[in-house]
């Protein structure tokens, strides 16, 4: 058997590189990614996809004794407008959040948290932050259907962190970054395919 190529040190795929499809969207909507630590190392990640993507996403590690300090920061500046993407009983519509008038000058920009995580992380890591309680959540519309395949054993039509972003992207009004990051995703789940199977994906 041949020896498995050394990875990209950036990408970390072993038989295709997918650094050439990253594309640099200029975008306007902010994404606060809330990362468990175990996420950062799973090569099945997702919201790293966003991070290397837009301009205005940033990563949070979440740890249970030591909020993130950036975070906070930003959960208690008035000039800002937070919402964690959840979804809950006491969530408000993506499309309410969306619907509000953002041209007039005094207008907040809102951020968008994202949980980066398992759906069963995910759940603890909220139960498990008192700082998050007072953010409000939105939730996606429950029509998005995920076509996320490679983790097993989560809820049925559950959207991965990437798709979560692109849904607020179409959202937020930027349809051809949404669409660019579409694509993206399409790449990650086609290369991520073929670096397991050892092989390169057909570029024709
Ligand atoms: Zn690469």
């Amino acid at each position: 058997m041949k020896q498995k190529p050394e990875p990209c040190s950036r990408c970390g795929f072993h038989y295709n590189c997918l650094c050439d499809a990253v594309p640099q969207l200029n975008s306007q909507v902010r994404i606060e990614l809330l990362m468990h630590e175990t996420e950062a190392q799973r090569s099945t990640n997702t919201g790293q996809l966003l991070e290397n993507a837009l301009p205005h996403c940033r990563r949070h590690l979440w740890q249970r004794k030591a909020p993130p300090a950036a975070l906070l920061t930003l959960l208690a500046d008035p000039a800002a407008e937070p919402y964690l993407v959840f979804p809950g009983e006491d969530a408000s519509e993506l499309e309410n959040i969306v619907a509000r008038p953002r041209s007039k000058p005094q207008a907040k920009p809102v951020h968008f948290i994202i949980v980066d995580a398992t759906w069963q992380q995910a759940r603890k890591m909220l139960r498990q932050s008192p700082w998050l309680q007072d953010v409000p959540t939105v939730k996606l519309p429950e029509s998005l259907v995920t076509g996320y395949t490679l983790r097993r054993n989560q809820p049925d039509g559950s959207l991965c962190t990437c798709e979560v972003g692109i849904a607020l992207l179409e959202a937020m009004g930027e349809k051809s970054n949404a669409d660019a990051m579409s694509a993206y995703f399409g790449k990650f789940l086609e290369t991520f395919e073929a670096d397991r199977q050892h092989q390169t994906v057909n570029k024709a």
